[in-house]
């Protein structure tokens, strides 16, 4: 499964294709695919406007404004005729409009802005962004009108999730779809964005406010390894009972993070993946937070990991596996000690460590 860095690869890759792009047709070839309410998918979805990609977790986030901008007259707050609502100034992203009781750090939609990777900030499109975007977009078309789904109900973003074989490709209109494209937007440039998906655990779902604030999946979901303070890093094993890998893999306790990064963030710590995640000392902790940060960096500098079938948006293969120290590395000398590494599971999950290099405290 795509973790963080591959996915923060494919939402670069796409970002460039999709932003300012307004969607005008949506086609399910595959109900089980979309997730939520398919009637605000369908209805609502076509006729909105790409503002920007980003992420959260593992989760591909677009995001969606009316043709006119976030005040516009289906704005979630607007009461039609024009003018935009009370709140329309506003970014159309959750960060700001979220309900109060979404934490603001689950709220937040991840980006890179930069090819080195670099993370910039927490809210993905603020305003200005969202409102130079849609200036390039084609006014003369119509927006669907959303008025009949009700206020809240509107999307604002589009999730995708990629599970284990699911791709995101920006195709020229003489492409046909194959098999196992699920979804297929049709672009207000001709082109369309495909949802791939060979074995049908990924979905697609379009997020109004009402739903994020009550998408259990999402607020459930940890803070951002690349946002996270190393003490508050620290501060979430303190007393927690279960291995560290475990915890690591938990999407509720930090998001993003698979088995790669987990084993590799940990040898770099000299942390075994079966130590108590509660005996570990605050120290060592933040040491695995800074390990942790380097790797999710190097790995999205690399554009990301690619083993059996990971592609980036433009279907290349990253090149971070390159640099795997432990990971897919079974019965091989460790780098550091030369020792044959150990395989055995955490957390029901395959794990690869250096005995010698690793400790449990
Ligand atoms: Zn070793």
């Amino acid at each position: 499964m795509p973790e963080l860095p591959e996915v923060e690869t494919i939402a670069c890759g796409l970002r460039p294709q999709l932003t300012g792009r307004r969607i005008v047709s949506v086609a399910v070839r595959n109900e089980g695919t979309v997730q939520g309410d398919a009637a605000v998918f369908s209805h609502c979805v076509p006729g909105r406007v790409i503002a920007g990609v980003g992420r959260r977790g593992k989760l591909l986030l677009l995001e969606l404004v009316p043709l006119d901008g976030p005040g516009g007259p289906d704005a979630p707050d607007a009461t039609g005729g024009g003018a935009g609502g009370p709140d329309a100034a506003g970014p159309a992203g959750a960060a700001v409009d979220a309900p109060s009781d979404v934490p603001p750090d689950a709220a937040d939609l991840m980006t890179c802005r930069d090819a080195a990777g670099k993370m910039a900030g927490s809210s993905a499109t603020g305003a200005a962004g969202a409102s130079d975007n849609t200036d390039n977009t084609d006014n003369t078309g119509n927006t669907v009108s959303t008025g009949s789904a009700g206020g809240n109900r509107v999307p604002h973003l589009l999730g995708v999730h990629l599970k284990m074989t699911g791709r995101l490709f920006v195709y020229g209109p003489e492409v046909a779809p194959n098999t196992h494209t699920r979804v297929i937007f049709g672009l207000d440039d001709g082109n369309r964005l495909f949802f791939d998906d060979a074995r049908k655990f990924g979905y697609v779902r379009a997020l109004s406010e009402a739903d994020l604030a009550t998408w259990d999946f999402w607020r459930s979901l940890g803070p951002e390894p690349l946002e996270i303070a190393a003490p508050d890093f620290a501060a979430l094993f303190r007393g927690r009972r279960g291995r560290i890998k475990a915890l690591l893999l938990d999407q509720t306790v930090i998001a993003g993070i698979g088995n790669i990064y987990a084993d590799e963030s940990l040898f770099r710590a000299s942390i075994r993946p079966d130590a108590q995640a509660g005996e570990l000392s605050p120290d060592r902790l933040r040491v695995l937070h800074g390990h942790l940060v380097d790797v999710l960096r190097e790995s999205i500098a690399e554009c990301g990991s690619s083993i059996r079938d990971y592609r980036d948006a433009h279907g290349d293969a990253g090149a971070f596996q390159n640099r795997f120290r432990v990971y897919g590395r079974s019965g091989q000398p460790c780098v550091a000690c030369g020792r044959t590494l150990t395989t055995g599971k955490v957390g029901g999950r395959t794990t690869v460590f250096c005995e010698r290099c690793q400790k449990l405290k």
